[in-house]
């Protein structure tokens, strides 16, 4: 038998699964296919596949529920493992805080010192100076936001995965 006919049942076959054939294009393929041992065997095939993709399809919730289940599980227990290092983290960024108080009077004499080595502007020692003392400020406000975005990150991901 002719190849282009094999190929135009073949196509035939993918198009009635995806857009739908004529009634012309149908009766055409149903008697290739009477004929054509190749092309019966092709067309079981498809059908075969999209049988399996839609068995997956049904599954596929049920092990997605799973996964997001244990998933949860092991970011509450993380959770409860994080909490003693975060309160770490606290517990620098105010140590760092107080030194910055205490050490502040040395940090402007030697900014001082700096600028009549320099004769850098007054403002730019002032703006370093403050910059000196913004430090944990900012330390602490990087993990406040950042925590923040990691906690809206993870219900966006659970929320998408619930569905
Ligand atoms: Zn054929």
């Amino acid at each position: 038998m002719n190849n282009d006919l094999h190929a135009r049942a073949e196509q035939l076959i993918a198009r009635e699964r995806v857009e739908g054939i004529s009634e012309a294009e149908r009766d055409w393929l149903t008697q290739h296919l009477r004929e054509c041992g190749g092309c019966t065997q092709a067309a079981q095939q498809t059908s075969e596949a999209i049988r399996a993709l839609r068995a997956i399809n049904i599954s596929l919730p049920r092990g997605l529920a799973e996964r997001t289940r244990f998933r949860l599980q092991m970011r509450a227990q993380e959770m409860r493992e994080q909490e003693p290092r975060r309160g770490l983290l606290w517990t620098i960024c105010g140590v760092s805080w107080a030194l910055g108080i205490a050490s502040a009077p040395y940090v402007w004499q030697g900014v001082e010192w700096i600028g009549q080595r320099t004769g850098a502007p007054r403002l730019l020692l002032q703006f370093g100076f403050g910059l000196w003392w913004a430090i944990p400020a900012l330390f602490a406000a990087a993990i406040v936001v950042l925590e923040n975005l990691r906690q809206a990150n993870e219900r966006d991901g659970s929320g998408g995965a619930r569905r």
